[in-house]
């Protein structure tokens, strides 16, 4: 069968077409044939290098769906199926309160997410084994395609936007909110019943971030951030910033937060380390919140909320499973907006 592997660390052009034996299901696994899956920030990091204790030749692919090729889970074969690729223990502290987005049986885990993709392979072939306990029904109506896009980035920002504790009339900024967590987040916080300012880089974006629920576009690159989300809420600033971007926008984001406000990003794209005031967080007695991956439970709900029509993916393009580097191309470009999907005949 066919698989995109990397034989060595490096850019979207290690990425090689490859035969490769079929997928034998280990005890407590099952084969699903994969239908769709998404081309991730994490997936380039992981070719790219970011994770060096893997070893190549590898095949990664961190968000995807399919049906199963036999009965697994207490589905039948056939089921459409959704690959959770968050891997956990079940039987730690966290696991045994529904929280395995903090499953402790992940050796690193200050350094890399435990998932499918990173710590063991995933999506980019056209079969691949994985545990039962990772698979969830697709409910009807949704399509591959678009639950695929939950597996990594919706259900990121499930969690991420959980973390942050929205409530009702609350005022929230999403940072980077054109890209595939951003663009949840920006629907998520919608929904639980937030204002909400969308930050981009550009206008190019500004018609797509209204259509997405975004009740403000603000263009990073044309005014003040912190400024201008004073200017919206009366001198106030945000109650909650979600900020998936890294440290290049740590400083902006939080200068706009609000007394009592909440900050939450789960992602480094550009860059590890910020400069924090301890002056700033306890006399504007505001929080920091770190979010990393996600539990069943922000899985379910994102894919239940889609399911109902309250969120839907924002896809830049489809691309067939056979031209994955031009996929990977276009992750990396600027005018990119939602998510890179592919689609497996
Ligand atoms: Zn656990």
């Amino acid at each position: 069968m066919k698989a995109w592997i990397f034989r060595e660390f490096g850019g979207p052009e290690k990425l090689v077409g490859a035969d490769v034996p079929e997928p034998v299901a280990r005890e407590g696994e099952a084969v699903v044939e994969v239908k769709a899956a998404g081309v991730n920030p994490v997936d380039r990091s992981t070719i790219g290098g970011r994770f060096d204790w893997i070893k190549p030749p590898f095949v990664t692919g961190a968000e995807f769906a399919g049906v199963l090729t036999g009965p697994a889970a207490g589905l039948e074969a056939g089921a459409h199926v959704l690959v959770n690729p968050k891997l956990f223990c079940g039987s730690c502290y966290y696991c045994l309160r529904g929280q395995e987005s903090a499953c402790l049986s992940n050796s690193r885990m200050s350094r890399a997410p435990h998932i499918i993709g990173v710590s063991r392979e995933g999506g980019w072939q056209e079969r691949v084994s994985v545990p039962e306990e990772n698979i969830l029904p697709i409910p009807s109506g949704l399509s591959f395609r678009d639950a695929s896009t939950i597996a990594v980035d919706g259900a990121t920002a499930w969690h991420l936007v959980m973390r942050a504790r929205p409530a009702l009339n609350e005022f929230a900024l999403v940072v980077g909110a054109n890209g595939g967590v951003g663009s949840f987040a920006v629907q998520i916080a919608r929904l639980y019943g937030c204002e909400v300012a969308a930050v981009v880089g550009g206008s190019a974006h500004e018609r797509l971030m209204k259509d997405a629920g975004a009740d403000h576009v603000i263009d990073r690159n044309a005014v003040d951030v912190a400024g201008e989300v004073r200017r919206l809420t009366g001198g106030r600033g945000a109650d909650i910033v979600i900020d998936p971007v890294g440290s290049a926008t740590f400083e902006m984001s939080s200068a706009s937060l609000a007394p009592l406000g909440r900050y939450a990003t789960c992602g480094t794209l550009t860059g590890t380390e910020a400069k924090l005031s301890l002056l700033h967080l306890y006399s504007m007695q505001v929080e920091y919140i770190g979010s990393t991956t996600f539990s069943r439970s922000d899985t379910l709900g994102a894919m239940k909320a889609m399911a109902e029509g309250k969120i839907r993916p924002l896809i830049d393009s489809v691309h067939p499973f056979s031209e994955l580097p031009a996929a990977m191309k276009r992750l990396g470009e600027h005018g990119r907006a939602g998510k890179v999907v592919l689609d497996y005949a």
